[in-house]
């Protein structure tokens, strides 16, 4: 039985209602997959973009809670996960600065939850707006194509993940790729979320994560995980690193496919 997990709103939040303040920085500088569009581009979202804290324990969408925004955040980290029995959660899969997420999909028909797990900011813009931007210009279009595609590349690959792949490597995977996405080696994160993210036990994650540190891989603080050897940590990961490495990011996609745009033009 997975470990309970209570996700709730902080009171008096919402996803609109976290937007207070609106867009005050340089757009696209922070989010990978919003700098790597054209001025033209940019200019066609920008009246639209607002800027909201992304607060830890926060639900940005779900089943009763309809989303009509699209996030690309600039630090922490989003997971998508899916109820399971009483309360409990599993991640499918997770979102930080390289991508975005949110109302790609028909957000009436919403299965997923969008749960803040690691605080931080992000860009926010109502989905219809970037919609009606997609069709006006191809490399937004290709940036709604390449995060649609790697929400549900994750997906798959989590199915396979959780399905076959042991417990201490499912933990080393899901480190590693907080790390290699936040780009930190540091990791605000309690033993009881990764066990609920990953559909397993508090008592097995504390039994890996004390293995972890005896092998140099980790140190472990009450509520934080500091990453000592990342490459081993990476070696002790399942095969799914392999697959979300970091070449498939949508950020990195659309990089490619403006360096072969150039190419062509040249
Ligand atoms: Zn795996």
């Amino acid at each position: 039985m997975p470990y309970r997990t209570e996700i709730a709103t902080p009171a008096g939040t919402s996803p609109r209602t976290l937007l207070a303040g609106g867009w005050r920085g340089e757009v696209g500088t922070r989010n990978a997959c919003l700098s790597t569009l054209s001025s033209d581009a940019l200019s066609l979202l920008k009246p639209y973009l607002t800027e909201t804290a992304l607060r830890e324990g926060s639900v940005l969408w779900g089943m009763t809670k309809p989303s009509s925004d699209v996030y690309f955040p600039t630090s922490g980290l989003i997971s998508i996960v899916l109820p399971v029995s009483d309360g409990a959660f599993v991640e499918v899969g997770s979102i930080c600065s390289q991508a975005a997420v949110g109302s790609f999909f028909d957000p009436s028909d919403s299965y997923t939850q969008g749960v803040v797990r690691i605080g931080g900011r992000c860009i926010c813009i109502p989905a219809q707006k970037l919609f009606l931007a997609a069709k006006q210009n191809s490399e937004i279009e290709n940036l709604m194509n390449y995060c649609r595609h790697w929400i549900l590349k994750q997906a798959q690959q989590m199915a396979v993940c959780n399905a076959v792949h042991a417990a201490d490597a499912r933990f080393c995977r899901w480190l590693f790729q907080a790390c290699e996405r936040m780009d930190t080696d540091t990791v605000s994160v309690t033993q009881e979320m990764i066990a609920s993210l990953l559909g397993i036990r508090r008592t097995t994650v504390t039994l890996i994560a004390q293995q972890c540190q005896f092998d140099g891989l980790i140190q472990y603080r009450r509520g934080k995980i500091a990453v000592l050897d990342r490459a081993r940590l990476r070696a002790a990961a399942c095969e799914c690193c392999n697959v979300l490495a970091r070449q498939h990011w949508p950020s990195t996609q659309m990089l490619d496919a403006n360096a072969s745009k150039s190419c062509e033009q040249s």
